[in-house]
């Protein structure tokens, strides 16, 4: 760390409790002070430069440094900088983004709801699930089901869903009545000879044991990313989604698609439901949507959850939910301008068009004797690091794999022993093999150091 007194460095270990950091670590190390960013890049405070092979937390779609985000938010900010919309108020731009995502989603959607983060969205899901089985006289169709290694935020509720054991542990997690089911991660759940199909449908089974362990009348709703993002970028195996469906149907249990990661383009469609032809009834958006340039979030629902949610506000004499700044009007406007970008530049063709050649150089790293599997889609993927001399200590490998592509001016995501890579939607093929160039060397770095 800069140990300069007053320096940047200083006052945040003096200030600033991180996110998903050790603190005490943090004091000894400090930060990594990020100064500006442009395109795929970013910048420190000593001029280094990285490709953000993360796009930030999995959401700067358009890159960093759009000029046309910041002029949209200040347009807003000068007309209106700040409107809500409780009590029958509203303002134009939370009116187009909800009439925009509505008329995009795949599937019927009837209403969007925002929200501010990708937590608060999920949150607010489970709220408004319980509140229609409550709406349909069903008090006891309360539970919720979700996978281990799924991730769905850290709100009390929504890091309950969240199925991954750092998110629990020390913080009386999780809640009552909420469920998981197992991790749909083949290669590390799958039964000796069983086939990637087989797997997919013992998945299904052990989720309908449980309803029918619980009783079917409890289960409300499932929640399910396309694609799990956090919990080590798991690609559901051959027919998990075709057999994993039909069940929740089956039971009558509500599907929600939480794709704030997967929406707006990462999986090479604009949304994960379109790439496994899912049928949620709620959809969860986030990130991409605004290229995280500023907070925003919004759920999708259908007639089949807005209906009775309807009446039951009509019923009390009002909905008792709602944020300061849900569809906060400089967020929407910047979440606009954001959905023109990625439309006018067809950034969802574009990942189409480079996926082959990122899935290419991904794939090629399960050559390395370091790595033990290889798995992307569209422009996300990951490789997952293993070693005889480390394997009982998970994580190390991953931080020195971590620093060794920081070093090398990289900034990828270490979850536990996988890297993840997830880079902004913008990329060009040659960044592309710029990024895996560094990826390569990097793994080959630090194997040479065991
Ligand atoms: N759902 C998914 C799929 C996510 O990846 C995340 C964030 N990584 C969340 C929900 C939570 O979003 P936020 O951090 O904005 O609360």
């Amino acid at each position: 760390m800069n140990q300069i007194p007053n320096s940047l460095e200083a006052r945040d270990v003096a200030f600033q409790l991180h996110s998903y950091t050790d603190a005490r670590k943090h004091e000894e190390m400090g930060p990594l002070v990020i100064e500006k960013g442009e395109g795929i890049y970013v910048e420190d405070n000593s001029g280094k430069r990285y490709i953000e092979a993360m796009a930030g937390l999995w959401s700067v779609a358009v890159g960093f440094g759009e000029k046309r985000l910041v002029e949209a938010a200040a347009r807003q900010m000068e007309k209106l900088p700040y409107y809500h919309t409780f009590a029958h108020r509203t303002h134009g731009p939370s009116v187009e983004l909800a009439e925009k995502l509505v008329n995009m989603a795949p599937v019927p959607m009837s209403k969007a709801y925002f929200t501010n983060s990708g937590s608060e969205a999920n949150d607010t899901a489970i709220k408004l699930i319980w509140y229609r089985s409550n709406a349909m006289g069903k008090p006891d169709k309360k539970k919720i089901i979700s996978r281990v290694r799924g991730y769905h935020g850290v709100t009390i509720a929504s890091a309950s869903l969240t199925g991954l054991v750092n998110n629990h542990r020390s913080f009386d997690l999780p809640i009552a009545n909420i469920l998981h089911t197992s991790s749909p991660h083949y290669r590390t759940m799958k039964k000796d000879g069983e086939t990637e199909v087989d797997f997919a449908k013992r998945c299904a089974t052990e989720l309908e044991d449980l309803i029918l362990a619980e009783g079917p009348d409890t289960i409300a709703a499932f929640f399910g990313e396309p694609v799990i993002g956090a919990g080590g970028v798991v690609l559901p195996p051959e027919g998990y989604w075709e057999q994993i469906q039909p069940i929740l149907k089956k039971y009558d249990i509500l599907f929600v698609a939480d794709e704030v990661i997967c929406g707006f383009g990462r999986t090479g469609n604009m949304f994960g439901t379109e790439t496994y032809n899912l049928q949620p009834d709620i959809m969860t958006l986030s990130k991409q949507l605004s290229s995280s340039y500023l907070p925003i979030s919004a759920l999708l629902v259908n007639e089949k959850v807005y209906g009775p949610v309807a009446d039951e506000s009509n019923k009390i004499g009002t909905f008792g939910h709602g944020y300061t700044a849900s569809g906060h009007p400089v967020a929407a406007a910047v979440a606009l301008e954001n959905l023109k970008i990625i439309e006018e530049r067809d950034l969802v063709g574009h990942v189409r068009d480079i996926s082959p050649t990122f899935l290419k150089r991904l794939n090629s790293l399960q050559e390395h004797p370091l790595v033990i599997e290889a798995r992307g889609i569209g422009l996300i993927g990951a490789v997952e690091l293993a070693h005889e001399s480390v394997k009982d200590t998970p994580g190390v490998l991953g931080g020195k794999v971590n620093a060794s592509y920081l070093e090398k001016g990289l900034i990828s995501r270490a979850l536990g022993d996988t890297m993840a890579f997830c880079p902004p939607l913008i990329m060009s093929e040659t960044q592309v093999n710029d990024m895996f160039d560094i990826a390569e060397a990097g793994i080959n770095e630090v194997a040479k150091g065991l």
